[in-house]
């Protein structure tokens, strides 16, 4: 099973993304975007600030080793003391490794993978996270590079600093393999479970996505300034045997993000009938954008809230495990 998300963020990217500060002046990470034109005619490029695939995966981490603390889930002395060793190590200055026995016993570097290059053990990740870039299509305001923040410099008393803010609409994929979860390849290359109560660590690996969103477990400088922030609507699925992504969650003039993945999911699974391809599909939509969808082939689920949404998304996939 597969399981892929796209959601909307209204947050006031500025207080996400702040970069560590030395000087008096801290840039923020840009992307470059292609924006249609008014006209119809071809892009323009507009650069906008963001928020990094790699920021967003510490910030799952760290939601991971919340909820297994929690539950009582394996999870190695490493990762648990992440904070003190000043980040995610997972082994990688070992000298040997045995990846069995990595995966098993801790479930950040099963689900979020890890490289020890001395020992040519790694594992690739289970779950992928997009950059988080603003919904140019369906907005034009706030977005300017030129946002910056005044900083205290080493050695020097604090400087009351400003924080310029900017809101936007942010988009966040995020993709899970959750047939990975929980499994290494054996000395022939085929699956093999190796631990304990697999289910229970899909549903953690899950559960996480909801902790990062909801419970703001990503970006800096919360303490000073919590940003304003709510998850506005979110599409996801669960496509099995052939992966199967989401659209992103922009709204576009022709078609709203919900309505153009019910369509393509369609489609996707009467070209993979041979294969059987399932997929059911969830979304949420707290801007009233959506209409009315449908589609023969498709189990279609709405939620109210990211909570919700998850939960619907861990029920079925916590029964086809069962199964
Ligand atoms: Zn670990």
């Amino acid at each position: 099973m597969f399981l892929s998300m796209s959601f909307r963020l209204r947050t006031e990217v500025e207080a996400l993304n702040m970069v560590e500060a030395m000087g008096a002046y801290s840039r923020h990470r840009t992307v470059s975007l292609l924006k249609p034109r008014g006209d119809g005619k071809g892009y323009r490029l507009v650069i906008a600030p963001a928020v990094s695939g790699q920021a967003i995966a510490f910030g799952y981490m760290k939601s991971l080793v919340e909820l297994a603390q929690q539950k009582n889930l394996p999870i190695c002395d490493q990762c648990r003391n992440y904070e003190s060793k000043g980040g995610f190590v997972k082994h990688g200055t070992d000298t040997s490794g045995d990846l069995e026995n990595l995966v098993r016993s801790c479930i950040v570097e099963d689900v979020t993978g890890f490289m020890i290059a001395k020992a040519e053990v790694r594992r690739t990740s289970a779950i992928q996270f997009s950059y988080m870039t603003p919904d140019i299509d369906s907005s034009d305001v706030a977005i300017d590079p030129q946002f910056h923040v005044r900083a205290a410099k080493p050695g020097e008393k604090p400087q009351p600093f400003q924080v310029e803010s900017g809101t936007a609409i942010y988009v966040l994929g995020v993709a899970l393999d959750i047939d990975k979860i929980g499994v290494v390849p054996d000395s022939n290359g085929k699956p093999k479970i190796v631990v304990a109560n697999r289910a229970e660590r899909v549903k953690t690996a899950i559960q996480a996505i909801a902790h990062l969103l909801e419970g703001l477990s990503f970006g800096a400088k919360k303490a000073r300034y919590l940003p304003v922030y709510d998850v506005v609507g979110a599409v996801a699925a669960i496509s099995h045997p052939v992966p199967f992504m989401v659209s992103p969650a922009r709204i576009s003039k022709d078609m709203d993000y919900v309505t153009k993945t019910v369509l393509r999911a369609s489609n996707y699974v009467k070209l993979f009938s041979d294969a059987k391809e399932t997929i059911k599909l969830f979304y949420m939509d707290k801007e009233n954008v959506v209409g009315e969808v449908k589609a023969e082939n498709i189990d279609i689920t709405k939620a109210d809230n990211v909570s919700e949404l998850v939960l619907k998304i861990i029920e079925v996939i916590e029964k086809s495990l069962r199964d």
